[in-house]
């Protein structure tokens, strides 16, 4: 069961700050214009691996583009990440910025997990987001990723587009289910500040009630297709779930390395200000951010479809719900938001899109 850990698992995750082009939704760090990953970021990268004595779980290179590393910057990274046995071991990708060549070198160099920015299957939407890259390619990503070894194959979507349909949800869980995709994360286009879309907000965006529609259709297809949410965003046949992801919503140890990478040790959480050009000269220093509590905790288990165990909220942080919470609960329960079974607490898809109001609420 996805959150029933392993209490010492441990994650590294790496941030790489750099792009091809920016995307018109991203607020990401990471600066746009790149065809590499400059030589002195990783000596960086590799200063504070050589910092880190625990051995990882499993490794996350995020970003940012990190499929902009090649094979041996990888291959280097992963012997300083120094990772245990059978380590989930992932890279995030763009269609467009992979060969079979390099994917077969990801692949040498100890990445078994892949997961690709698709987005859409409508090339004229990828245009319109800005992507660099269209539907024929992502297929033929998936297709070399497949044949370079990569069994863990990972799809990126978003819904409630501008002018976004049913229809190009089923063209791209189609395309995402004909290349052998195991793991599917589906994310809402949220209009973020300082991002282009936020400057010159594109025509057709689907209302809050139609964004809502189109989730829960996509949870209900993807569930038909074999993909079972395990999570708000997250869906896959049993087995292939994200073991790096799960630490984070399961509150256990994670180190992240790199400008606007964020860790969590012990409960405490620190971060990286982003700041490339500071971490590159070792003159950036992270910033500490807070403890880990119990509303965290109950923040993060709710987004996992195996829900909040009040059990272990009680074993973990001292804290029982109080008979006015307890009554929230019930009230959830009766409006579909929610199961309770006395012990374990879960949100419906339903109530997974209004998870904010449901927390404040019980919060
Ligand atoms: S969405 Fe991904 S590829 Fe596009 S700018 Fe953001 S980090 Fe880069």
């Amino acid at each position: 069961m996805p959150n029933q850990p392993n209490q010492d698992s441990f994650g590294i995750y790496l941030h790489i700050p750099y792009c091809p082009a920016k995307c018109r939704y991203c607020d990401f760090y990471a600066a746009p214009g790149s065809k590499a990953v400059p030589q002195g970021y990783q000596n960086a990268l590799l200063r504070q691996l050589a910092a880190n004595t625990r051995r990882p779980d499993t490794l996350y290179f995020g970003g940012g583009t990190p499929a902009l590393l090649s094979p041996a910057q990888v291959a280097a990274l992963i012997e300083a990440a120094n990772p245990n046995p059978g380590a989930e071991i992932t890279l995030e990708a763009n269609p467009d910025v992979v060969s079979p060549e390099r994917l077969a070198g990801f692949r040498a160099a100890g990445v078994n997990r892949i997961s690709f920015g698709v987005q859409s299957a409508s090339d004229a939407q990828l245009k319109r987001l800005g992507r660099t890259h269209t539907a024929a390619t992502a297929a033929q990503a998936l297709a070399a990723a497949r044949a370079a070894g990569f069994d863990e194959l990972c799809g990126d979507i978003m819904l409630a587009l501008p002018g976004y349909t049913n229809a190009e949800f089923e063209d791209t869980l189609a395309l995402l289910q004909g290349e052998g995709c195991t793991h599917i994360s589906a994310y809402l286009l949220k209009v973020e500040p300082g991002t282009a879309f936020y400057r010159n907000p594109p025509p057709n965006l689907p209302d809050p009630d139609r964004a809502a529609d189109f989730y829960l259709y996509a949870v209900e297809r993807l569930a038909q297709a074999g993909y079972r949410q395990y999570e708000i965003s997250n869906f896959c046949p049993p087995g292939h779930e994200g073991r790096h992801n799960l630490l984070y919503w399961n509150c256990q140890d994670y180190l992240g390395i790199g400008p606007a990478a964020h860790s969590c040790l012990g409960g405490q959480r620190r971060f990286w200000p982003s700041d490339t050009p500071a971490f590159i000269s070792g003159q950036l220093t992270e910033e500490v951010e807070g403890v880990c509590n119990a509303e965290d905790y109950m923040i993060l288990q709710l987004r996992l479809a195996t829900g909040l165990d009040l059990a272990a909220l009680q074993a973990g942080y001292g804290v029982t719900l109080s008979p006015r919470q307890l009554n929230w609960v019930v009230q959830c329960t009766q409006h579909g938001y929610a199961t309770f079974d006395g012990r374990r607490l879960c949100l419906t898809p339903a109530g997974m899109i209004v998870q904010n109001a449901i927390l404040a609420e019980l919060i």
